[in-house]
């Protein structure tokens, strides 16, 4: 323990002295003879008690004993020299002694109780900083990432702001998403993802600036606080930094793991003037960097605001569609390539918004996808067109033995591990053959597939049921699929038929057809082209023997009451 004894008096500095080294314990003791050495030697060194000679204290206009408290240095013990001046003790407490000591009552005994009690006091008020400051970590900082947590951010932006309106500077705030991270999350589990996340926070520790403020908003949402921005371009250097820090993969338990992040960019003044206007501004724009692919950066801009809070409404709608039964089911015919009779039909969705009218299925189904709604969806297209199905064939509509229906579904549906157990369900219920129903998956959603979603795929080919590689060409992984996967059917993209006028000089979309077709019939697989719109498409199709056509040029996509009434269907009750 360390000791400090300030006293002009060089024998009454000796007499404390002397009592405290005659008591069981070992103190460090050091002597002072005036207040500026005492305060010197306080300054440079710690001292658990300080023993404070009155005079000294008088001579300061007690300041002295401020000072010393202030540093926060030792517990101070004014020494008295008179028994009978209870006055000056209580003075010398109120001002922010810890105890007094009147000096003929100096003994090795009182002084060694003074001592552990100073002891005793410094190791409680020890205790009790600490718990304050872990109180205030916890109450400012992010436990898993230690950066300042939502509460900080939202206190920095007021400041930050406040700040920028005195001093006429600019400020930014990022809002940082990491991309598919729920995903990773789910499939590496939650011990994984507290890692990355903290990875990440290092990592972006790094490419801020000094002054600049990083939070952890919640989640895998960050946000970054730019204060006093003199120019924009120290935006684009920031984001550019973010980027690069994040393309290098992360290991987690030697996995590697590339994870992406999507910015929304709002800045003061431009974006509006208070906390809550700048924090929407960034979201919206971080909102609409995710839909338009991610791993970018978006400046707020009102067009995107607009465009944005459109999207956020229809999602919102979205969610009631099914029970306010504002969807239908639109059937388009197939018809054979040669006969030209119809020989199947393709389900496909349509929303009727009571507001804003049809809603295009590419512009819904990626919204139902995101907001975990396409299950739902796709559960009520499968009941409602078995259903329609069932009905058509019971009524005795003249549909042929190798008459197909065709659903589209979306990979996402392919993630439930029963798709296939329902689907046997639904067959039995409607009482259809497997072998009358086609399942259509895009290829471009095939690419990010799992493993259990070629699971489930080879469960429904297990059924009966045939699988159709829809948009064919749009993707990438198209010869391998074909080859993995036990698809039957191929629907080629309408965007190839759609260049066959185009380029009907050339023929290289002709050609390109004609290979595609040969490739399908070595490996035994029926061919569809899709969007079929003028004679001279349908002569090339039917030249390269095709299998099956669909397109406006023999009909619509259609209700179920027109269907009943079409063209297509009287030839076939004709034929009959
Ligand atoms: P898809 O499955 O490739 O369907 C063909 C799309 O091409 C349909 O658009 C159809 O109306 C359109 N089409 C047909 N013939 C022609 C033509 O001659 N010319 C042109 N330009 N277009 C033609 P639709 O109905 O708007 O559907 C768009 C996409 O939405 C579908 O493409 C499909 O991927 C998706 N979709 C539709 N219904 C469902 C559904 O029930 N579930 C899922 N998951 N997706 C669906
Ligand atoms: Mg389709
Ligand atoms: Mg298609």
């Amino acid at each position: 323990m360390k000791i400090l004894i300030i006293d002009e008096n060089k024998a009454d500095q000796m007499h404390s002295a002397d009592a405290l080294n005659h008591t069981h314990y070992t103190f460090e003791i050091d002597q002072m003879d005036t207040a500026e050495a005492g305060l010197l030697a306080v300054k440079a060194q710690a001292y658990d008690l300080i023993l404070l000679d009155y005079p000294l204290l008088i001579a300061s206009g007690m300041e002295l004993i401020n000072e010393l408290n202030a540093s926060e240095m030792g517990r101070v013990v004014v020494m008295l020299s008179h028994a009978d001046k209870d006055e000056t003790a209580m003075k010398c407490l109120e001002q922010g002694a810890q105890d007094f000591i009147i000096k003929s009552e100096i003994t090795p005994s009182r002084l060694m109780s003074i001592a552990m009690q100073a002891r005793q006091c410094k190791k409680i008020e020890g205790e009790l900083l600490e718990s304050r400051s872990q109180l205030q970590r916890l109450a400012e900082r992010d436990t898993l990432t230690n950066l300042s947590n939502r509460y900080m951010f939202e206190i920095g932006l007021e400041q930050g702001l406040a700040l920028s309106k005195r001093h006429n500077t600019g400020m930014a705030l990022l809002v940082l998403d990491l991309d598919n991270f729920k995903n990773i999350n789910d499939t590496m589990g939650h011990g994984v993802g507290d890692t990355l996340l903290q990875t990440v926070a290092k990592r972006l520790t790094k490419t801020v600036r000094g002054g600049d403020m990083l939070c952890r908003l919640g989640g895998d949402e960050f946000a970054i606080l730019m204060h006093d921005l003199e120019e924009p371009e120290l935006i684009d250097y920031l984001t550019k930094r973010i980027f690069e820090t994040m393309r290098e993969p992360l290991i987690v338990d030697g996995v590697e793991v590339h994870l992406t992040v999507s910015i929304g960019v709002a800045t003061y003044p431009g974006c509006g003037e208070g906390a809550n206007q700048l924090l929407k501004c960034a979201d919206i724009a971080m909102y609409q960097s995710k839909d338009s692919g991610r791993n970018q950066v978006v400046f707020y801009s009102s067009d995107v605001h607009e465009r944005i809070m459109k999207r956020v409404e229809l999602e919102r709608d979205l969610h009631s569609a099914v029970s306010n039964k504002e969807f239908y089911l639109c059937y388009q015919p197939q018809v054979n390539c040669e006969t030209e009779e119809m020989i199947g039909i393709e389900a496909l969705i349509r929303w009727k918004h009571p507001e804003k009218g049809l809603v295009s299925p590419e512009d819904f189904i990626p919204m139902a996808e995101k907001i975990s709604l396409i299950n739902d969806i796709g559960d009520w297209v499968f009941e409602t067109a078995f259903a329609q199905y069932s009905k058509w064939r019971s009524q005795k509509i003249a549909f042929s033995d190798n008459f197909s229906l065709s659903v589209n579904v979306s990979a996402l549906q392919l993630e439930q591990s029963d798709l296939a157990e329902r689907v046997e369900k639904w067959l039995k219920e409607y009482d259809l053959p497997a072998s009358s129903i086609e399942i259509e998956v895009t290829e471009t959603s095939l690419i990010n597939g799992s493993a259990g979603c070629a699971t489930v795929l080879c469960k429904l080919a297990a059924l009966g049921v045939k699988l159709s590689l829809d948009d064919f060409g749009t993707g990438y992984s198209s010869l391998a699929q074909l080859q993995e996967l036990p698809f039957s059917v191929l629907k080629v993209d309408k965007s190839f038929v759609k260049s066959i006028d185009q380029d009907n000089e050339t023929n290289d979309t002709a050609l390109f057809l004609e290979g595609i077709n040969a490739l399908a019939k070595i490996l035994k697989i029926e061919t569809v082209v899709e969007g079929v719109e003028t004679e001279t498409q349908i002569q090339i199709c039917q030249r390269l023997d095709f299998d099956r056509l669909q397109g406006y040029y023999y009909a619509q996509p259609m209700s179920a009451e027109a269907l009943e009434h079409s063209s297509l269907l009287q030839q076939l009750d004709a034929k009959k």
